[in-house]
């Protein structure tokens, strides 16, 4: 606990530290709340609800360029623009590509990180809104063990990475462990009108085939394998790989603009 609150600590005081419009204090000289401290109070809540920092950070400086989005750009920019109406109806989105590195956890990110930055003025701020960021593999693990933790009922969920749980071992066990605990988290959600995002590797119709046609119906995945209904609506990511996300994860270490202009890392 005292780690944690440490790093707190140190969270506020390298945001606030940083900005040159307030100098640290967090407030304008009108007694208005600088930009800076609702960053730190955005970043707070999301980092506490598993969100990675690091991938926030790509946010900062207004560098975030959307990814190339084969369909279902529209539903992005509208999450954007109306999150306070998208919390109303319980809105959800079914993020996608087959191809790993495109950006989607990082989309994730950003679509709460924008939703946050409205939710934290004063007169849209709720304590009771939360929030919450499970990989599939923390998904799995707290069903698995019969964890008592319900974080996936917070007002906000991001469920990243399905359909990527381990699958090794005991196949029949294990996916009648992931698609009772599914069903019943999406259940959950649906009657509470809350609103859910979720990514995948899979298309919804390979998603179906995966998991028996057992959650299309929640995940309003139609007989012709094409996503939406009521509640959820597709997103399919495509385009080139997301180099951002290669220099966190690789040996590549920082690639240069140059590199990253002739696209030749391979
Ligand atoms: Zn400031």
């Amino acid at each position: 606990m005292v780690t944690v609150s440490c790093e707190r600590m140190s969270l506020k005081s390298e945001i606030l530290g940083s900005c040159n419009i307030c100098k640290g204090s967090g407030y304008l000289p009108d007694s208005s709340v600088c930009s800076c401290l609702l960053k730190f109070r955005s970043y707070n809540r999301l980092i506490n609800a598993g969100f990675f920092r690091s991938t926030l950070d790509l946010f900062s400086g207004d560098k975030y360029v959307l990814p190339i989005m084969e369909s279902g750009e529209s539903f992005i920019k509208y999450f954007v623009k109306n999150p306070s109406y998208v919390e109303e109806k319980g809105l959800s989105l079914y993020i996608w590509s087959r191809d790993r590195g495109r950006g989607k956890t990082t989309l994730e990110h950003y679509l709460m990180y924008n939703a946050l930055s409205l939710f934290s003025n004063i007169d849209l701020y709720a304590s009771s809104r939360t929030y919450c960021f499970h990989h599939i593999s923390t998904f799995y693990e707290i069903f698995r063990k019969g964890l008592s933790n319900e974080d996936w009922k917070s007002t906000w969920y991001v469920l990243d990475d399905l359909g990527n749980e381990d699958r090794a071992g005991d196949l029949d066990w294990k996916k009648e462990v992931m698609v009772s605990s599914l069903q019943r988290v999406l259940h959950y959600r649906r009657d509470k009108k809350l609103p859910t995002i979720i990514s995948s590797n899979y298309s919804p119709s390979d998603l179906s085939i995966l998991y028996s046609g057992e959650l299309d119906s929640l995940l309003e995945i139609k007989f012709d394998g094409n996503l939406g209904g009521l509640l959820f609506r597709e997103v399919h990511v495509d385009g080139e790989e997301d180099l951002r996300l290669m220099e966190e994860e690789s040996a590549w270490g920082i690639v240069s603009e140059e590199e990253k202009d002739g696209n030749n890392i391979s």
